[in-house]
């Protein structure tokens, strides 16, 4: 026997009896986007390594240590998977002139790849639906994506999630700041651990968002970002703070709330729960309003979110929300070469009629065949014997419900009718 080939460390198959749960989340977020009035864009999985280095940040966790960036053997160029789908929305749009005099709500699903220590909640391909909202400065689109997971999570049957808030202001009111944190940490030098040592001077906001215990008070004491705010800034915080308590939605204001990258400003986010354990954060998101310029495009006001799905589809299965089965409408069975032929033609005819239809493939006793329709959970058999082929009917059994074992001897051309009425 040949060696089997494994697939690669942190990056899963999801197998048919967990694909119900992912259709469940798909189709319910297609119906919640387009009740805001989100368009689907979709761009590609490669990107130029460039884009993320200049669009993410330099100094990320994700551009120092995390990206799947190659060499295109074949002629060179420098590529990288997507690690994060912002800047390639950013890229796109810019691309082909969608932000030019107009506003833009875009949505996109899909993987991403980022170079970690896999563990639950955490992988090396993983899915994020990511939403972003072009040409809009105004606090109300903060408050419009906030609240509208605050609804997705209702809509899917979610409970028990929490949301921080926190205002980064604007890139003066940082470097305000930032210069005064480096002052602060500088006396922390001895005590800070690699990570912190490394971001002192690249990314020191990042310092304070350190897990380690033994920093908790440097962190706690630090200059506050919120001290440095303007009169802009601070009207923009309270404008989509003012819209969350109309909406009667909750927040804890968390000034340590920096985000990973680089682009925010202003408003960002995370939507969190506590029973997922370190990997708790299922959304995440903010304004990035410098990011259209940066890349290359007029400037142009920006703000999103996205959300990890495998984070989504853990929680899911924590709080046992049911998802709808896709079980067939009819299991067609048959028993002889003649029988058989005319099953399979009766099963096309079923499925013309709007109807999802197993065909028995592969022969074998009633008895095993009954076994398969059962295990399917279709609703119906539909059997097709030799008697029933030569007079010219078929028989059909309720195999689900309150009807369970019923059976129906109706003629070829009553099959779809009858079929009708007992679904
Ligand atoms: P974390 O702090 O957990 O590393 P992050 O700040 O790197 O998250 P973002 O880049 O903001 O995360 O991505 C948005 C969301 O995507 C996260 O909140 C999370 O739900 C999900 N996510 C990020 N990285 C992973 C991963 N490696 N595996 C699974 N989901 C992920
Ligand atoms: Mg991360």
């Amino acid at each position: 026997m040949a060696q089997t080939i494994q697939g690669i460390r942190g990056m899963n198959d999801v197998l048919p009896q967990e694909s119900p749960r992912w259709q469940y989340f798909e189709q319910v977020c297609r119906d919640w986007l387009a009740a805001y009035g989100y368009q689907n864009i979709r761009m590609p999985i490669v990107e130029s390594t460039h884009l993320f280095v200049r669009g993410v940040g330099e100094h990320t966790d994700i551009v120092e240590k995390e990206m799947y960036a190659f060499e295109d053997s074949l002629n060179g160029e420098k590529l990288t998977l997507r690690p994060e789908g912002t800047a390639g929305c950013v890229r796109a749009c810019i691309e082909h002139g969608l932000l030019y005099n107009q506003t833009q709500r875009l949505w996109y699903i899909g993987p991403m790849f980022r170079h970690e220590r896999p563990q639950k909640g955490r992988l090396r391909q993983f899915n994020q639906l990511g939403v972003e909202a072009f040409g809009f400065a105004t606090p109300d689109l903060d408050a419009e994506l906030i609240i509208m997971l605050a609804d997705l999570w209702q809509r899917l049957g979610l409970t028990g999630l929490t949301l921080e808030l926190n205002s980064l202001g604007n890139a003066d009111e940082r470097a305000a700041h930032r210069a005064e944190l480096i002052k602060y940490l500088e006396g922390f030098v001895n005590v800070l651990d690699e990570d912190g040592k490394r971001r002192l001077y690249t990314n020191p906001l990042r310092v304070l968002d350190t897990k380690n215990p033994a920093l908790q008070e440097m962190a706690n004491l630090a200059p506050k970002l919120e001290d440095y705010l303007g009169e802009e800034s601070k009207a923009h915080f309270a404008g989509v703070k003012a819209l969350l308590d109309d909406a009667g939605i909750a927040y804890r204001l968390n000034p340590r709330l920096v985000r990973g990258l680089d682009y925010y400003n202003r408003t960002v986010f995370e939507w969190v729960t506590t029973e997922l354990g370190a990997q708790g954060t299922v959304a995440a998101g903010g304004r990035y309003d410098a990011l259209v310029e940066q890349l290359g495009g007029k400037p142009c006001p920006a703000v999103g979110f996205a959300m990890g799905i495998e984070r989504l589809m853990l929680l899911l299965e924590a709080q046992q929300v049911a998802t709808p089965a896709q079980s067939p409408d009819v299991y067609v069975i048959s028993q002889g070469e003649a029988a058989a032929r005319a099953a399979f033609t009766a099963a096309r005819q079923l499925r013309a009629n709007g109807l999802n239809v197993i065909y028995h493939a592969g022969g074998g006793s009633f008895k095993s065949q009954f076994k398969k329709a059962d295990q399917s959970g279709a609703a119906l058999a539909v059997i097709v014997g030799e008697g029933e082929l030569a007079a010219g009917t078929v028989n059909i059994k309720v195999l689900t419900g309150a009807q369970q074992g019923e059976q129906h001897t109706v003629a070829q051309d009553q099959m779809v009718n009858t079929i009708r009425s007992l679904k």
